[in-house]
């Protein structure tokens, strides 16, 4: 075994719900070279991110790689865009942060969400009428299998809601890539994007017609911190489960049934329905099963409220997941992935 590996590692500071585990090995990867170790393909393996879409279900038999790689910068630029790259382990919100501060915006509805650079694209995080696709332009990942380094523009990336080619594939969940650096693409022309009603009444409430860049991050972070729980005083994974997206016909006959129900039209013709309305009329913001339950701010957001176990957020899941069953008829999946 490496120097670079420790053994029995407590996970529990490594993931945002703060759920206990173990792993057999431990790395924190601070050198994408580091990941050429030739004992790590042999191994069962995790990629460890900023652990904020995890659910630790129990100990890990085998190695977790938890990837630290830092740097972030200007790339290149051309008369459109500029391009900027950073290490799959900086942290998300640090990293829009830098870029809004150098004057290069694009990335500021995607202010606050937590997690590293790397898990970005894996799961095409989006929030407020952006997803990271949209900004992305390339990334560089270990491939454990070919035992090379491997790049991968957008066109390869098969990006969609919460999902991308990396998830459709399992890589992620195999252990197979690693990411190292990733390589965004912010347009020069930019336009602020308001599409969402929150944003634009809170920038109606600050009094702001036209907004900069920098607004917008701050509007943003603001409605986040309202409505959010910090992980570090609330444990908790973000968003908990996907909107479902439903056919029209559904559609219709549900919003008939219940007139508060808000319906966003997909390009595809089908309806998106807000998961977190589902699950607070099911009666379950707010609500707990043992140590976990739905945030009372916002039903989406599933909280370890104290010495929560993976088979703890089962339990809690699966009563919410019933609940909307029994009254709407309608499946929802989870968000964060379990290992
Ligand atoms: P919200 O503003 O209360 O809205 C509820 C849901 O309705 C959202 O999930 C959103 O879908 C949808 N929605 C609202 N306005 C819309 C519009 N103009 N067009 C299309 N869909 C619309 O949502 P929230 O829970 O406070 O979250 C705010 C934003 O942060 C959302 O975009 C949410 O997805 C995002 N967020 C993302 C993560 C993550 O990436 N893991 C974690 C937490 C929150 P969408 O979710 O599809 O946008």
């Amino acid at each position: 075994m490496p120097d670079l590996c420790r053994t029995g590692v407590d996970l529990s500071a490594c993931n945002t719900l703060a759920l206990p585990a173990r792993a057999t090995s431990y790395a924190r990867i601070v050198e994408a070279a580091q990941l050429a170790t030739p004992e790590f393909a042999a191994q069962r393996r995790f990629i460890l991110g900023g652990g904020s879409n995890l659910v630790l279900t129990g100990d890990f038999e085998g190695l977790v790689l938890h990837m630290a790689i830092p740097g972030r910068r200007l790339l290149s630029e051309d008369a459109d865009a500029w391009y900027i790259e950073a290490g799959a382990g900086e942290n998300w919100h640090d990293f829009v942060q830098w870029t809004l501060a150098q004057g290069w915006p694009g990335l500021e509805n995607l202010s606050l969400i937590p997690g590293t650079v790397g898990a970005a694209p894996i799961q095409n995080i989006g929030a407020y009428g952006l997803e990271v696709g949209e900004r992305f332009h390339s990334l560089t990942a270990w491939d454990f299998e070919k035992r090379a380094f491997l790049t991968v523009d957008r066109n390869r990336c098969r990006f969609a809601y919460r999902d991308s080619l990396f998830k459709q594939e399992g890589w992620h969940l195999s252990g197979r890539l690693a990411i190292t650096q990733v390589v965004f693409r912010l347009p020069k022309a930019w336009v602020a994007n308001l599409r969402y009603a929150d944003v634009a009444q809170e920038l109606a409430t600050r009094k702001i017609a036209v907004p900069t860049p920098r607004e917008v991050a701050d509007a943003i972070v603001a409605i986040r911190r309202r409505k959010l729980p910090d992980p570090a005083e609330t444990p908790n994974a973000g968003s908990f489960f996907h909107n479902p997206v439903v056919d029209a016909t559904r559609a219709a006959t549900l919003a008939a049934n219940y007139p508060g129900l808000p319906c966003y039209p997909q390009p595809d013709g089908r309806v998106k329905l807000a998961a977190g309305w589902l699950i607070e009329q099911a009666g379950w913001k707010g609500k707990r099963l043992g140590p976990v339950g739905m945030y009372e701010k916002q039903a989406l957001v599933l909280v370890n409220h104290g010495g929560a176990t993976g088979a703890d957020v089962r339990r809690t899941m699966a009563a919410v997941q019933a609940a909307v069953r029994e009254k709407f008829a309608v499946d929802l999946t989870p968000e964060p992935i379990f290992i």
